[in-house]
Parts: structure tokens; C-alpha cells; sequence
């Protein structure tokens, strides 16, 4: 029988599976769609409750997984079974994170600190991909509930920072909660969309997004133009955000009841009770001036003008940043056409102000700072399901781009999520004298060697005017414009001949196709090593028996015979090393031949440079 499915929320058919737009957070997460009939990204919530679930994950006795709210609860009865902030650990090891362990009342792995980091509840332990993951599932729950639809495809937003491994790992969750993963975004891409930013192709704009969630403070400086974002540099402190002002009140209560750290450390329901206690304080004040309350028969106050003082140092931070990011990108401050205010903790009075005055404009904080991320992943969906073809949605390469280089080798001219457009090049020369041409094989792809990657492309540079090996210069370059195309030039820089080819194909992998590539990089990684290992060796010996026979040739008179001999011996011992394919025996034979050939070389060049200098003074 054929299952229907009706659209709650509008009460209509639902005629086509819809993605979702995910904003998986430090603090808090939540789900937005495109609303099937007015079109606008709303965010997904049941009635009358927040459109957030805390990033929040309590383990209970019996074994089960509670996510958001209700595990929040648990922060102060159950700390050990309840995990927060498990972003942050995303593609972490120990010793990247150890500094600021004593943050986690949970119990966080420290055995082996070079390896990813896991966190132990009970007997069990979990990676941070697992933790997103459930709390990835508990989203695609509940919007499924809501929608009346099955959910299974997802656009997920991630830090602008975040690199190759963390952005593999959020996909990984995805996939974990049995999510396809369309697409891996920019927090402050998705954050311009939700302000229409980049909705109309002719529109150029700079913008400044300021993210100051519950844990990272991030600012990502983006040039807009023709539909295309450009990250043109990003600034941050994954150790900044809302949390460290809850800690600063923290302390300054402590002090005030003559408490230290110790007694914190010592009595972690009662630091779990004072955090959040903090954070009401620190919430109230955002449109109060005063806050009091009570913990435990004792009261704890805090006025807006003492907060101020306590988190003025958090925002000067955040200003630093600012600067920073704006040196980067090489802009002024009034370059900037738009600042967008992302993450509840810019609900602060203080943090507005301070940005606003530094920009010298107001900022932009209209949209939710809570939902202004996930209802720009659910514009992004959109635009994947193809429903907005006017926008174009290239940020990032999907995998590397390089050319065979001697031995097969893959040689990586622009990396893998490099951000479009994107340009880059490298010289190369010949291998061979009067060598007239040269191939230029355009692979993609994440393994060493270009046969386990995919040919994109090939062309002759012809017209090279004779010289010796060595000489010429080839530069190629890469170039891949706004729409996704990768030109590859290549010019003799000495004579100037050149060819080029445009790449068309770049897209055309399927997410499978991807998603297998990736993989297989991973799980040949070891191999790849030692291949590499071996045919850099093997190139290495082949130079040097070229240039020694071409030495000998040119030096025979020069040499003794008892040289010649042992040349030929150790130049044969190195020809068999590189068929036996044993690349530390390849080294070995290198350095032997260049030990029995070093002394000669030198004694010939001397005696040549001894002639070319008494040939200058007569
Ligand atoms: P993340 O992106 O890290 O998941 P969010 O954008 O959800 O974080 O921001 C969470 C932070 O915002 C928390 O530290 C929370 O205390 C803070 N926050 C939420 N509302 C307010 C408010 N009205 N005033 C100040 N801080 C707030
Ligand atoms: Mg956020």
C-alpha cells in the first residue's frame, strides 16, 4: 500500500521529500525547512516550546539516550552522565583540548593524547562523531513528528573554521543518524542567506558575520558578488562565548562567598547549579538591570554595570578578533557593507554596542540570532532541491585538484575545500634535454597516486625551444572561476609558449562517487605513504644514475680506472635496489653511489673553475 504523506503544519500533501536545514551547535541545535507554502524558512517547533534542543546528551541508568531539554536537566543531578559541548571535542585529540579540561564534568579520555578523543559514561566509551549523532537523530525525530514526513536529508552547518577532518566527522555523524548529508555549509554563509544576502545575482556587498554562540566566538569577513560567497578571512577563539561570561559570574560569586575553585572541583552538582544559575543571571540581564536569586539559602546578585565590567574583557577579545579578520581580508572598517549578528549570546546589550561602535554602523540582528544559522542551512536546501536555480552555491572544492607528476605522483595544486574562486600555481621543468613537450595530466581526488584518482583532463605544452633538462620553466596553473570551472594553463616561462584547457566535469561525481573517494583516502592512507615513500626514493635514484652516466660520459678522461670501476658497480647495485622495490635499500644505494662519486665530482669542478679563473687573469 502506498503511504501519503501529509504536511501537518500546512495540512497539505507532501508531495516531495524535503531536506532540512540543520544547525548543529556547541549550545543548541534546531532544525528549519522552507514552509511549502509561504515559501519562507521557518524554524521547526512543536507549539509552544523553544525551536531549540540544547546540544545535550544525558545517559541514563537503563541505558538510554536523552537528548536536549531533559538532558540539560541532568546537568546538575547526573554530570558524569551528561555531556555537553561535544562539539568541541569534534575531530579533537587530548592534547588539543587539555588545557581547558577541567571545563567537562564528564569524563574525557587522557590515556593516549595523541589519538581523537573519547568520552567515557560508565563502562562505555564514545567518539564525538557518536555524540553529534545522537543528537542529530533526536532533530530528525523530532521534525519528522512535526512534519508527519520522513526526514532524510539534511544540509548541516559548520564553523567557517572548521577544517577537512571536524567537516568529515559532522558528516559522519549525519550519516550515523541516518542522515544523507547533501551538503556541509558555512555558519556564516547560511547566517547572509537568512538576511537575503546574496538572494540577487547582481548584488556586491561585504559583510562582516559576527557569531558569539555558547562556546566559540567566531568572524567571518565574506565578499559577495554574482550569487558567489568568498570567505575572505575568518578570525575566532574556539574557547570564547557565552559560557565564559557564565564563568566569570561564576567566579565573581564565588569570591563574593569567600569559595575558591577547590570547592567547585570538589562538589560538581554544586558547580553545575552555580553555571546555571550564571546563565539565567546573565540571560536576565540582557533586558534587565538587576538580577537576584538563590542557590541553596544564599543569595546571589549581580547588577547589568557589574556584568558589564566582569565580561568587558570577553568582548575586547572579540574586538581583537575583528581587527584581525579585517587585516586579513586587507579591507578598512568602512569596506564593510553589513555586519549580521549570529548566536544568542550577541543578545548582550554590551556585545552590540561594542561591535556596532567598532564597525561605525549599525549592526544586523532582525533574524533570531538563535535560528539565523539553521534557517539559512533550509534556504540552502532549497536552493540543493533545485527550487532557486538563480543562486549559485559553489563554496568550497569537494576534493583536491592536482597533476601527475614524476612516478605517478599526485601533486596537489588547490586542496580540498579550498574556497571558490580559487587560483594557484607551481613550476615545474623537464626531465629529459631538449625536451620539446610536456603532458599535463589534471587529476582529483585525495590519494597519492593519481591512478587511484580521477583523470579529469590531459594536454601537450608543445613548443618548448630545446635546452637542457632542468632548464625550462613550466608554471601551471589552476584556476577555478564562480561557476565551479576549472581552467589549467601551462607556460614555458622562458619562451613564453602556452595552452590551456577549461575542465567542465569537475561536478559531475556523485555523492556516492564522493563519499567512496573520500573513504578510500582514508583507508589507504598507511599505503599511500609507503607507496609515496617508495616512488619518491625510486625517482630520486633514477636522477642520479642519469646525471652520474651523463658525468662519466663527459669526465672519462678525468677519472681513474679504480673509479670508473666502483661507479659501475654501485650504479648497478642501485638499478637493482630499485627493481627489488625496497625503498630503504634505495636509499642506502643512493648514498653510496654519491659517496664514491662525491670526491671526484668535487675534484673535477675544482679543477675545472682552477682553469676558467688562471684563463680570466692572462
Ligand atoms: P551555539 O552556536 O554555540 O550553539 P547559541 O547561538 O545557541 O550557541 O548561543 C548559546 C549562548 O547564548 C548560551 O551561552 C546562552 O546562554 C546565550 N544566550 C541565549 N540567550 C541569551 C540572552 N538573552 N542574553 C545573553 N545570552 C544569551
Ligand atoms: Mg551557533
Amino acid at each position: 500500500m502506498a503511504k501519503i504523506a501529509i504536511n501537518i503544519a500546512t495540512g497539505s500533501l507532501q508531495q516531495e521529500e524535503m531536506i532540512v536545514g540543520i544547525d548543529l551547535g556547541t549550545t543548541n541545535s534546531l532544525v528549519a525547512i522552507i514552509h511549502p507554502e509561504t515559501k519562507q524558512a521557518v524554524a521547526l517547533k512543536e507549539h509552544n516550546t523553544s525551536s531549540l534542543v540544547p546540544s545535550v546528551i544525558h545517559f541514563d541508568e537503563n541505558g538510554n539516550i536523552v537528548v536536549g531539554e531533559e538532558a540539560k536537566n541532568q546537568l546538575i543531578s547526573q554530570p558524569q552522565n551528561t555531556i555537553f559541548s561535544a562539539k568541541r571535542l569534534m575531530g579533537k585529540s587530548y592534547d588539543d583540548i587539555k588545557t581547558n579540561a577541567s571545563f567537562f564534568s564528564y569524563k574525557v579520555i587522557d590515556d593516549n593524547t595523541d589519538s581523537l578523543v573519547k568520552v567515557q559514561v560508565g563502562s562505555k566509551f564514545y567518539t564525538p562523531i557518536d555524540l553529534s549523532s545522537f543528537i542529530l537523530k533526536e532533530l530528525k525525530q523530532r521534525a519528522e513528528h512535526i512534519l508527519k514526513t520522513p526526514v532524510n536529508k539534511a544540509v548541516i552547518t559548520v564553523p567557517a573554521y572548521f577544517n577537512d577532518a571536524q567537516r568529515q566527522a559532522t558528516r559522519d555523524a549525519g550519516k550515523l543518524a541516518g542522515l544523507d548529508v547533501l551538503r556541509i555549509v558555512n555558519e556564516p554563509t547560511a547566517a547572509s542567506l537568512a538576511y537575503g544576502i546574496g538572494m540577487n545575482k547582481e548584488e556586491e556587498k561585504t559583510i562582516a558575520v559576527y557569531d558569539l554562540g555558547g562556546g566559540t566566538f567566531d568572524i567571518s569577513i565574506l565578499k559577495i558578488s554574482n550569487g558567489v560567497f568568498e570567505v575572505l578571512s575568518t578570525n575566532g577563539d574556539t574557547y570564547l562565548g557565552g559560557d565564559d561570561m557564565d564563568k566569570a559570574i561564576v567566579h565573581y560569586w564565588l569570591e563574593k562567598a569567600g569559595l575558591t575553585e577547590a570547592d567547585l572541583v570538589s562538589n560538581k552538582e554544586f558547580a553545575q547549579a552555580l553555571r546555571l544559575k550564571a546563565e539565567e543571571a546573565k540571560i536576565a540581564l540582557s533586558s534587565q538591570e538587576e538580577f537576584i536569586s538563590e542557590l541553596n539559602g544564599d543569595t546571589l546578585s549581580l547588577s547589568k554595570a557589574q556584568f558589564e565590567t566582569l565580561i568587558q574583557p570577553l568582548v575586547d577579545k572579540t574586538v581583537t578578533c575583528c581587527k584581525n579578520a579585517l587585516k586579513d581580508a586587507e579591507l578598512k572598517k568602512q569596506d564593510i557593507d553589513v555586519i549580521v549578528m549570529v548566536g544568542g549570546s550577541t543578545r548582550v546589550p554590551l556585545v552590540k554596542q561594542s561591535i556596532s561602535n567598532f564597525f561605525g554602523k549599525p549592526v544586523n540582528d532582525s533574524v533570531n540570532p538563535d535560528e539565523v544559522v539553521a534557517l539559512g542551512a533550509a534556504i540552502q536546501s532549497d536552493i540543493l532541491a533545485g527550487n532557486n536555480k538563480d543562486v549559485l552555491l559553489l563554496d568550497v572544492t569537494p576534493l583536491s585538484l592536482g597533476i601527475e607528476t614524476m612516478g605517478g605522483l599526485m601533486d596537489v595544486l588547490i586542496p580540498r575545500n579550498s574556497k571558490i574562486p580559487s587560483k594557484a600555481s607551481r613550476q615545474y621543468t623537464t626531465q629529459k634535454d631538449g625536451q620539446g613537450g610536456m603532458r599535463i595530466s589534471v587529476f582529483q581526488g585525495e590519494r597519492d597516486m593519481v591512478k587511484d584518482n580521477r583523470r579529469l583532463a590531459e594536454f601537450n605544452l608543445t613548443g618548448i625551444p630545446g635546452m637542457p633538462a632542468g632548464l625550462p620553466k613550466v608554471e601551471v596553473s589552476f584556476m577555478i572561476n564562480a561557476d565551479g570551472i576549472l581552467s589549467v594553463k601551462a607556460k614555458e616561462l622562458r619562451s613564453g609558449v602556452e595552452q590551456s584547457i577549461d575542465v567542465k566535469s569537475q561536478y559531475g561525481l556523485t555523492d556516492e562517487d564522493l563519499e567512496k573517494m573520500l573513504l578510500d583516502s582514508i583507508t589507504h592512507a598507511k599505503d599511500d605513504i609507503a607507496l609515496r615513500a617508495l616512488v619518491e626514493a625510486r625517482t630520486e635514484a633514477e636522477q642520479l644514475l642519469t646525471t652520474t652516466e651523463k658525468f662519466i660520459q663527459k669526465n672519462t678522461a678525468l677519472l681513474s680506472k679504480e673509479e670508473m670501476i666502483t661507479t659501475a658497480a654501485a650504479m648497478q647495485a642501485l638499478q637493482l635496489a630499485i627493481t627489488m622495490e625496497d625503498k630503504d635499500l634505495v636509499h642506502t644505494k643512493i648514498e653510496e653511489l654519491n659517496n664514491i662519486s662525491r670526491p671526484y665530482a668535487e675534484r673535477i669542478m675544482d679543477e675545472a673553475i682552477a682553469v676558467a679563473m688562471k684563463g680570466r687573469t692572462v
